[in-house]
């Protein structure tokens, strides 16, 4: 497995390892520089990139990867550690039975990675203790489509949002979260024939700023929406009696369950919305001949999410708009391969290939895999896999690939369950994460570029990621370690892979054997590819049948009102009409949700490298309406803390009507390596869905407060600067790259009486120091080194957050003229002539600020995104800010 770096240029196509979109990507090697460009030729994305995509190649670098095993924290050889791994699972088993050991995967493996991993639990051990991040993201879709359709079928593809006359966006911010395909939407818009766009959203998104129309429903009130809309159906021509007669079973008890409110004007009520809104789209989706209703993770991460599925589900099969093209209920799924896990049976509710545990397909997936003592019944599902850890029911759990200990909801628990494991393995390609820190043993894992197989995008489009650096360090790919412990145990002969392309094979002879058409995932048409065709493998949708060319277009899957259900029709569902199962009380009187900022991926363990990727938002913000934030005394960029009845969290305020009174928003990337105390999941308690056991991450009640801050500190420089002492003694504290140099934002509880002598002492490492002072409370220490700009520290009693774009830019200045110090130090509100004039950055690819924009409206007549494009860069690369440009435009011209 040694190899080479060759300095010679290498171009790959391959595939982008964040969201569900799947963008193919075209990476070029120039010794040890990656560049990315987007694939044309790739169906999903045709040559766009969103601003993550545009960045991978600074990813891919040797910083905070795993490079050897440990145990224990201490190197060891590979040998000793797969014995490790292997001996003491197998005597755990030995000793307490198969369910006393799981696996905890992620959608961000490949899908032979998953399908290795799959087979050694359910089948090797026999329990199907395996769970997986994707728990978190799309299992509600999972349970919606398999009462609906009899299997986890997504009918449409992205093609659709180009053809439909509507297109419904429900708990998706499609613009931050899935910014290629929100792209492709507007593009299909722009072309005047292209769908309305109405977004369901309790906050205004970027997504919701570009809708025709936005409704702000309250949070859990999806249900009620997609009911009501269900009963609007039945009274204004809207049902298709002939589908629904011919191809449904359950109509009339959903609409028994679905009318609980006597007039639309009630049920707006109920909702929180504007009653003329509310029917305006009940009319659109009634009168458009082909409507896609695409949702995300507000629709699924909730204790009733299932039940939201199906509302949404029940209108499609209602008003037959589904199996058409144009037409169908669309899950967008958040993680790169969180379809490929479901096909490989990744979540502990199913076995493998779509099968399920009922006796015959235990059976079958035995004989085929020739191992007796396949699971046979489900295992635990994550939020309960944590909780049997936590009670020593599993006392060896493998984490593979993700950070549970920030990740899950509820997460005290979580660590707790963590550190009082027996046996805890980690692999992972990076070595200091939040879970890692539990580890016994930790297994370096390959990361993207490093490796070779499959991923599913949302629209089940299958596409290869090809490996185009060598392994780092003694890294090895996922699969191989998996084979590796496996064969240790004993089961050689089953998990005697040499390549993915073997295990691919594998996987699609699995989706064929005894299926005949009973069952949605068949990709048997590749179960003989050639290593050379696999390697070739073009981007091809499933199912992709035995006998059939590989599909390269989506199919029209139910087309022929065919479901996968015993009667071979669809089912409606009854589902109940109540909101969130979190209520608020005078204790914690306000909603929290959160979600995705724009430029940021999950734990920021690899955009958290990328400093463009930081400078669009470098705190986390704890979004808080104005009239909120004035009863409880917290001012725009106060740090404010956040209490749920399980944990607490400090961020900074930022005010904004975009989101409704009584609710606020927080982001779910920071880690403890990067903020002292923002944990999203410390604060979600997470109860789950009784269907697909997914966690409610969007409705958590919560009290929030000023937090008691009284010194802000901002710190520059151009190196990192080691402060665990500095760091350990604030009270709050982030920390993040922004290119020209490493921020620091902390907030202290005292006011330290000596603030310029503290700056002072901070910066050995500098030849000069000069100090500036605005008033009494705020003063700023400039150190220099070698004639430059090195280090530099801003001391308030009053937030100082918001001069860090304005200052970063000083640090691209090649040496500390006396100009630039007249523009730092003299005035503190100048700014260096050449580069941005300070607020939010708004364009990472530019760094174009919100106030450059405005400006550039104002005083240049920057009336369009073009306009705005090829003036100040801003929107003209990626696309990821264009709703935001827009928005900036609109604001200025309509005044
Ligand atoms: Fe990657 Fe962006 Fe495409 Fe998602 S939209 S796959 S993050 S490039």
């Amino acid at each position: 497995m040694t190899e080479s770096v060759t300095e010679l240029t290498q171009k790959t196509a391959t595939t982008c390892p964040y969201c569900g979109v799947g963008c193919g990507v075209v990476t070029e090697r120039f010794g040890e520089v990656v560049t990315v460009k987007g694939d044309q030729s790739h169906p999903a994305n045709r040559g766009r990139l969103c601003v993550k995509g545009t960045q991978l190649g600074e990813t891919v670098g040797q910083e905070g990867r795993a490079l050897k095993p440990k145990i224990k924290g201490r190197e060891a050889d590979w040998d000793s550690a797969l014995n490790r791994v292997a001996d003491t699972f197998q005597s755990v088993i030995s000793e307490h039975g198969p369910d006393a050991v799981a696996l905890y995967v992620s959608g961000q493996l490949l899908t032979e990675d998953y399908y290795v991993a799959n087979k050694w639990m359910k089948g090797a051990i026999g329990s199907a203790n395996i769970d997986t991040n994707s728990r978190l993201c799309m299992a509600s879709s999972v349970a919606g489509h398999k009462r609906a359709f009899g299997a986890d079928t997504v009918p449409c593809g992205y093609s659709d949002l180009e053809k439909a006359e509507l297109v419904v966006l429900v708990g998706s911010n499609l613009a931050w979260c899935h910014p290629v395909l929100h792209q492709r939407l507007m593009a299909a818009r722009a072309q005047g024939a292209g769908p309305t766009v109405v977004v369901l959203d309790p906050r205004e998104t970027a997504t919701a700023t570009d809708a025709d129309l936005h409704l702000a429903l309250k949070p859990g009130t999806d249900s009620a929406v997609f009911n009501g809309l269900a009963h609007w159906l039945t009274t204004h021509g809207g049902v298709d009696e002939h589908f629904v007669a011919e191809n449904t079973q359950g109509a009339q008890a959903a609409l028994a369950a679905a009318y609980a409110h006597s007039s639309v004007s009630d049920l707006a009520d109920h909702c929180g919305l504007n009653t003329r809104d509310l029917q305006a789209f009940f009319q659109l989706f009634t009168e458009s001949e082909r409507v896609v209703t695409v949702y995300s993770q507000g629709v699924n991460q909730s204790s009733i999410g299932t039940d939201k599925v199906n509302a949404i589900i029940n209108v499609h099969l209602l008003s037959g708009k589904i199996g058409k093209q144009g037409c169908g209920p669309f899950s967008i799924t958040g993680q790169p391969n969180a379809m490929g896990g479901r096909e490989v049976g990744g979540l502990a509710n199913q076995l493998a290939a779509h099968m399920d545990f009922d006796e015959a397909s235990v059976d079958r997936v035995g004989r085929f895999w020739g191992l007796k003592q396949v699971a046979n019944h489900p295992g635990h599902t994550a939020v309960d896999l944590f909780e049997a850890v936590r009670k020593g029911q599993i006392k060896a759990l493998w984490v593979m690939g993700t950070n549970p200990a920030v990740s899950m909801p509820n997460n005290t628990r979580v660590r707790e369950a963590l550190a009082t494991c027996p046996f805890v393995v980690v692999s992972d390609c990076i070595e200091t994460t939040d879970t890692t820190a539990f580890a016994h043993v930790l297994l370096p894992a390959a990361g993207w570029g490093e490796k070779d197989g499959t991923v599913t995008n949302s629209e089940r489009l299958i596409s290869r990621q090809r490996k185009f650096l060598p392994l780092s360090g003694d890294s090895r790919p996922d699969w191989w370690i998996i084979c590796q412990v496996a064969s240790r145990m004993g089961f050689a002969s089953h998990f005697d892979f040499q390549s993915p392309a073997e295990i691919f094979r594998e996987h699609a002879a699995l989706s064929a054997f005894e299926n005949d058409g009973s069952r949605d995932f068949d990709i048997g048409g590749l179960a003989q590819i050639s290593n050379d065709d696999y390697n070739a493998l073009v981007p091809t949708y499933w199912p992709c049948t035995q006998g059939s060319s590989s599909p390269t277009v989506p199919n029209a899957i139910f087309s022929d009102g065919k479901f996968y259900t015993r009667s071979g029709k669809a089912q409606l569902i009854a589902v109940s009409t109540s909101g969130t199962s979190s209520t608020v009380d005078s204790r914690y009187p306000m909603l929290l949700n959160s979600g995705r900022v724009r430029d940021q991926w999950h734990t920021m363990t690899r955009t958290g490298l990328a400093p463009v990727l930081n400078r669009h938002s470098p705190e986390p913000m704890l979004l808080l309406h104005p009239l909120d934030a004035r009863t409880r005394g917290i001012a725009d960029n106060d740090i404010a803390q956040v209490d749920s009845r399980c944990g607490s969290a400090m961020l900074r305020a930022r005010l904004t009507a975009s989101v409704n009174s009584g609710q606020a928003f927080i982001p779910m990337h920071w880690t403890s390596q990067q903020a002292s105390s923002a944990l999203c999941g410390a604060i979600f308690s997470g109860p789950t869905d009784p269907n697909s056991r997914q966690p409610e991450l969007k409705a958590e009640p919560v009290n929030i407060h000023r937090a008691p801050i009284a010194q802000h500190v901002l710190l520059l420089s151009r190196e990192p600067w080691p402060l665990e002492e500095v760091t350990n003694n604030a009270a709050y504290w982030v920390t993040s790259a922004l290119g020209n140099c490493h921020a620091r934002f902390m907030g202290f509880s005292e006011v330290r009486p000596d603030a310029q002598g503290w700056a002072i002492n901070l910066m050995p490492a500098c030849d000069q120091q000069l100090v500036a002072e605005r008033g009494p409370k705020m003063s700023m220490v400039v150190g220099l080194k070698d004639k430059q700009l090195h280090q530099l520290i801003v001391v308030s009693e009053q937030p100082v957050n918001q001069e860090v774009n304005r200052l970063v830019n000083f640090f691209a200045e090649a040496e500390f003229s006396l100009a630039l110090q007249r523009r730092l130090i003299a005035g503190m509100a100048c700014q260096p002539a050449s580069t941005s004039v300070g607020g939010e950055v708004v364009c990472a690819c530019f760094a174009t600020t919100d106030e450059d924009i405005q400006q550039g409206v104002e005083h240049l007549g920057l009336e369009s995104t073009d306009a705005v494009a090829a003036e100040l860069g801003a929107g003209g690369n990626c696309g990821s800010c264009l709703p935001e440009v827009r928005q900036l435009i609109k604001a200025k011209v309509v005044g």
